[in-house]
């Protein structure tokens, strides 16, 4: 069986990505779009990020209006790699109409995945959110969450590139929550410390700090530093392209599959 797929921001660095990795893979088939700018259109028609060899996908349908798009393609998952209000919306609706989801797209709300996870299961329906779906950043977040136990000490650095619109990165708040799993609650650095430029010291998340960078020519890379005494322990990852996100990608659209809930963390469909 070949599962179709629809996918949201085709022309987008990820989109375009994502539609090169699906029209390789065998089993996955790409069935729709869903893009503001070409309603109507079909994909050999509008301009991707990457070029490649759109083969059988050169005729897939593209829509502006996603409730549109749900009603009269017939598929089984939903990839949303857009930015995050208009992905909450399109996963929503995906949901809404008992199409399963995955969901590259980073910044949504606590709220907003509280809203996502009850109305999964309430239509028993699967969607897998992941703020980082490159497998060696997952590894880095399960390895940072080990180190945490016993080095409390610790502040995160996450650089991507200068068109990225939330911070700091989910994978930055996925790592602090995971941190905080292990992590004895303290309140880091001098009790008098102040600011003379504002934000120099980050942002603060119970206690731990983290620094957004935003430079053109970087994609996604981060730094978990842990300092102890007379030694400093720094889990480091980098992704040098968005074709590091694609192995989880595919991972999560077969997983998502056989799930009949939301699952937020690549690391829970992962042998580890
Ligand atoms: P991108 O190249 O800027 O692509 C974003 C896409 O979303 C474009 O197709 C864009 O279309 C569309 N879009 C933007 N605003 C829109 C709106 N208001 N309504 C409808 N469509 C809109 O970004 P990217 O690098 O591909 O990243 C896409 C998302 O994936 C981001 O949320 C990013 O943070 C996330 N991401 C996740 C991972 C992960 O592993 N989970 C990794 C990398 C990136 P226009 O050209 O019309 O604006």
């Amino acid at each position: 069986m070949r599962i179709k797929v629809i996918v949201a921001g085709p022309r987008g660095k990820m989109g375009s990505e994502a539609i090169k990795m699906i029209t390789n893979e065998e089993h996955i088939e790409l069935v729709g779009c869903i893009d503001r700018k070409n309603n109507g259109k079909t994909l050999r028609e509008i301009e991707l990020a990457t070029f490649f060899e759109l083969n059988e996908a050169r005729n897939v349908p593209v829509f502006e209006n996603p409730a549109e798009c749900f009603e009269k393609v017939e598929a089984d998952v939903f990839l949303d790699l857009t930015v995050p209000d208009v992905g909450f919306t399109n996963t929503k609706l995906a949901i809404e109409h008992k199409l399963r989801a995955v969901v590259g797209t980073s910044g949504f709300s606590t709220e907003q995945i509280k809203t996502l996870n009850t109305l999964a299961s309430t239509n028993n329906v699967g969607c897998i959110i992941a703020p980082n779906f490159a497998i060696g950043a997952v590894l880095m977040m399960q390895f940072s969450k080990m180190a945490a136990k016993y080095f409390p000490d610790v502040e995160i650095i996450e650089k991507h590139h200068d068109q990225k619109v939330d911070a700091p990165s989910g994978t930055a708040v996925k790592t602090m929550d995971l941190i905080q799993e292990t992590r004895e609650n303290k309140q880091q650095g001098h009790p008098n410390e102040f600011e003379t430029v504002e934000g120099a010291r980050g942002g603060e998340v119970a206690g731990m700090r983290v620094h957004s960078m935003r430079l053109p020519g970087l994609v996604a890379h981060q730094e978990v530093i842990f300092g102890g005494k007379s030694q400093l322990l720094t889990i480091k990852h980098d992704s040098f392209h968005r074709e590091s996100f694609m192995e989880g990608i595919k991972l999560a659209i077969e997983a998502v599959m056989d799930e009949k809930h939301l699952i937020y963390g690549l690391e829970n469909i992962l042998d580890i």
